[in-house]
């Protein structure tokens, strides 16, 4: 049986999505802001989205409106100090500088104009930016509203054991799933943000709960690894 659109619903029926625990989701939908997406995007690389958005608002606390000027004025110090529940706060601190800095110098701090452009030319813009890659460009643009899919982790580990994918390639990953879902930005963000919540809860790294999961037919990694076993 092949995997549908339809069997995808259907499995991810159940799936609840919950804003805080997605921080560049929260954080934009609170703030319809890409510099403060982008920020908080930064906290979550390594790190779990809980940690992210406390550090976020703890940031948001010493700063009050997270803005380049205004991270540049802090300095690397306050803003390592700021954003330290989210781990590797100095790694982290030099990076959000840097990426303050260069919106500065090139856009006079304003990215209000990416919403605007095409879905191609506004990734490359965002792409060109620095500690900006592909996984935190798609996060920005499907949150913006443009026809794209991002790929994490858990929709990385979902995807090779369902067999749409054969390697982690993030773009062989992305047209997969674009394949599968009607081409509409909401329909990406949504089963994107189900399918890490379903990563989280059922199709987990270790001990995935095959026992429970509306994909068990389709699904690759169920069919050699456990149905033998559970049927002998
Ligand atoms: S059947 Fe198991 S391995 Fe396959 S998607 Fe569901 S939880 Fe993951």
């Amino acid at each position: 049986m092949a995997l549908t659109e339809e069997l995808v619903l259907k499995a991810l029926a159940n799936v609840r999505i919950e804003a805080r625990k997605f921080a560049a989701f929260y954080v934009f939908r609170s703030s319809n802001d890409i510099f403060k997406a982008l920020v908080v995007t930064i906290l979550t690389q390594n790190t779990n989205d809980k940690n992210a958005l406390r550090a976020y608002e703890n940031l948001v606390k010493v700063v009050g409106d997270i803005t380049p000027e205004k991270l540049v004025g802090i300095g690397e110090d306050a803003l390592a100090n700021a954003i330290k529940p989210a781990g590797m706060h100095r790694i982290r601190a030099k990076k959000i500088i840097e990426l303050s800095r260069v919106i500065l110098e090139k856009y006079g701090g304003d990215l209000t104009w990416i919403k605007d452009l095409p879905l191609n030319d506004a990734r490359k813009a965002l792409l060109e930016l620095p500690g900006v890659g592909e996984k935190t460009a798609d996060v920005i643009l499907v949150n913006l509203g443009k026809p794209t899919f991002p790929v994490d982790t858990h929709i990385t580990r979902i995807s090779l054991r369902l067999g749409i994918a054969r390697s982690r390639n993030y773009r062989e990953i992305q047209r997969a799933w674009m394949s599968i879902l009607t081409p509409d930005p909401g329909r990406y963000l949504e089963i994107h943000l189900k399918l890490i919540q379903f990563g989280r809860d059922v199709c987990r790294a270790r001990n995935p709960r095959c026992d429970v999961c509306g994909f068990k037919e389709v699904c690759n990694y169920y069919m050699s690894n456990v149905k033998g076993k559970v049927s002998r």
